[in-house]
């Protein structure tokens, strides 16, 4: 009996004629997600829709499999075994799985795409139930039992477990492209960047610091944010963009109101030039309706005026309270939630316009040189690299004796 984690395909069994695409990205990330802890060899298909990993001796099962409920594209993350296809081996394996387990009523079910195996899955689950009923002295219950054994009979082998982990669902990172994503240190922006990671995309990083005014502190609760994603992602760039001269500019030259809307409209400029370079298909932002006077609709709307990429808002219909139960779960919650100084706070006006018309913001610009700012604010521009989980990269050296 060889010790293995089945994982199950999500959402890409129904993606038709680009499945072999999906499937080969969703590899890649199993074997990403465990490259420091398991070969990458021992990630290899299952047939029908599944992945096998067979599990090292050394290494705990329990670490491995809580990094693949992160991969985007699972559906579930079996522990089991496999075995040979034969009705006695499934019983020991089962049997085994149990021991020492206390249970009442037990279910046997078994899928069987592999239809040379002769015997029909509802005989397997009666001769392998019968067997588990004696052995243990309980009883079937085919509703709501206490212990569920898996059988999976498939590609000439069949797999075994009781234990079935929920995935994490979506799509894998990468097979939907690139965006660049406006990160500030709050809880909303994380949680948008997560959501298109989940919707397949490779998420690129921005981030507008006011430093000197700002404290470097609040640029590391970035780092910290992006280097907790990278979980969901491998590998993550972070673009640091100074602000704070651009942010004087305004400040002297525009209505005090419409400051915020100014602000948010030249980070969508630079982000959308860094997205140029990227090859990325879409800027993301953390933004909801109504939550603050700069994204009431008519602001968004004046804001949203200058981008000629597509603006992806996944928060725009969630409640705070919604955005924070996801921060929560995906582990960015602990970090947002530490005080930090914004880039937009420093130097708020006091009064913002939550009402703005595309006219009177472009008549607020014209005494911008909007070309000559963003080709400064770009040329400082700094990119830091992040990775998960940490592999050391080991170069093979084709060496030649004297
Ligand atoms: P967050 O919690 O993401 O900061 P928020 O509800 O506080 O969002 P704002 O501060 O008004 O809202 O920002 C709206 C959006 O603009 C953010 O979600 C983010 O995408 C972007 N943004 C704001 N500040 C910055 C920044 N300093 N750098 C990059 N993007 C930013
Ligand atoms: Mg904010």
């Amino acid at each position: 009996m060889q010790p293995v984690i089945i994982v199950h395909h999500h959402e890409i069994t129904l993606k038709g004629d680009n499945r072999g695409f999906f499937e080969k990205q969703l590899r890649r990330n199993v074997r990403l997600a465990i490259a420091d802890l398991v070969p990458s060899s021992t990630v290899v298909s299952g047939g029908y829709g599944r992945f096998v990993i067979d599990l090292p001796s050394n290494i705990s099962i329990e670490v491995i499999a809580d990094r693949l409920t992160t991969v985007f594209g699972l559906s579930n993350v079996c522990i089991g075994v496999r075995v040979q296809q034969d009705v006695e081996e499934f019983t020991g394996a089962a049997g085994q799985l149990l021991e020492g387990e206390t249970f009442r009523t037990i279910r046997v079910d078994t899928r069987r795409p592999d239809k040379n195996f002769p015997v029909r899955s509802m005989e397997v689950n009666a001769r392998v139930g019968e067997y588990l009923c004696k052995r243990f002295g309980v009883r079937a219950n085919l509703t709501a039992p206490d212990e569920t054994i898996f059988i999976e009979i498939v590609n000439g082998a069949a797999y075994v477990y009781r234990s079935k982990l929920k995935g994490a669902g979506g799509l894998p990172v990468g097979a939907s492209g690139r965006v660049v994503s406006l990160i500030s240190a709050g809880f909303d922006s994380p949680v948008a960047s997560w959501m298109l990671m989940k919707r397949g995309g490779t998420v690129v990083f921005v981030h507008f610091h006011s430093m000197p005014y700002t404290s470097e502190r609040s640029i590391d609760q970035v780092r910290q944010l992006v280097e907790s994603l990278t979980r969901y992602q491998f590998s993550s760039k972070l673009y640091l963009v100074p602000f704070a001269e651009i942010q004087q500019e305004i400040v002297l030259q525009s209505p005090q109101p419409l400051r915020v809307i100014l602000y948010r409209r030249m980070m969508l400029r630079i982000a959308e030039s860094l997205a140029h370079r990227e090859k990325a298909e879409a800027l993301v932002t953390g933004e909801s309706v109504g939550q603050v006077a700069s994204q009431t609709l008519r602001n968004i709307r004046a804001i949203n005026a200058v981008a000629t990429l597509p603006v992806l808002r996944p928060l725009s219909g969630t409640d705070k309270e919604e955005t924070i139960a996801v921060a929560r779960m995906i582990g960015t919650y602990d970090i947002s939630k530490e005080p930090y100084d914004d880039c937009c706070s420093f130097l708020a006006p006091r009064k913002p316009e939550t009402w703005a018309t595309i006219e009177e913001v472009e008549n607020a610009e014209k005494k911008l040189d909007i070309h000559s700012i963003i080709t400064r604010a770009l040329g400082r521009v700094t990119l830091e690299h992040f990775s998960f989980p940490h592999v050391t990269e080991t170069n093979a050296l084709e060496l030649q004796p004297n």
